[in-house]
């Protein structure tokens, strides 16, 4: 069991029970971000460098 298979938020660490959590694929990972956060890996992803790979490559979605 690694750590990306827990129900936990990357960002924040929150649980199922708490918050809840939206799966996602990438790199061949699945991981899993609570809806508080999930615009930041929309807009923001730089700020999950760290805790995903290549995450300041990402480009942020532009709305405009
Ligand atoms: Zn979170």
């Amino acid at each position: 069991m690694t750590e990306s298979n827990t129900r936990t938020c990357v960002h924040c660490g929150q649980d199922d029970s708490q918050v809840p959590l939206v799966v996602f694929y990438y790199q061949g990972q699945e991981h899993r971000i609570c809806t508080e956060h999930l615009p930041v890996l929309i807009h923001t992803p730089a700020k999950l460098t760290g805790k995903l790979p290549d995450m300041d490559k990402i480009n942020p979605v532009d709305l405009d």
